[in-house]
């Protein structure tokens, strides 16, 4: 897998794309398939709030629609337009939309200033809700 903090520089780098006209808030992710390809996504805003997307989700969209299915990392970057990132971790829409196809070990790595933090997506969801739970 690539090294972590360039992971986290492509979300960063991501964020320039972001449609955030309402909030100013910007986030660009960078998801690793388990074959070391990238796809990236940002977060786009709406008029119609509710119908908005994370950047989170953009990326795994972006990467199903390619055929994807299997993940070994994500990094998420955000913060206000043209300033350093803040530590937004994934919301809790994001995590469980993950959950549906990333493995509960996987590393969430968070942008915040020049480092980042980093999560397991189990850790930022514990007992999620799965397919298991339809059976
Ligand atoms: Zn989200």
């Amino acid at each position: 897998m690539q090294d972590k903090i360039s992971l986290v520089k492509l979300a960063d780098e991501a964020r320039k794309n972001s449609y955030c006209p309402y909030s100013g808030m910007s986030v660009g992710a960078a998801l690793v398939t388990d074959e070391g390809e990238i796809f990236l996504g940002v977060n786009i805003e709406n008029a119609s709030f509710p119908c908005g997307i994370c950047a989170e989700r953009s990326a795994l969209a972006a990467a199903v629609s390619a055929g994807k299915r299997r993940f070994s990392a994500i990094a998420v970057s955000g913060g206000r337009m043209g300033e350093a990132p803040t530590g937004f971790t994934p919301c809790g829409a994001c995590r469980q939309a993950l959950s549906e196809l990333c493995p509960a070990d996987m590393p969430v790595l968070v942008a915040r200033g020049e480092g980042f933090d980093e999560y397991t997506l189990s850790s930022l969801l514990p007992y999620s809700f799965d397919k298991s739970r339809l059976d």
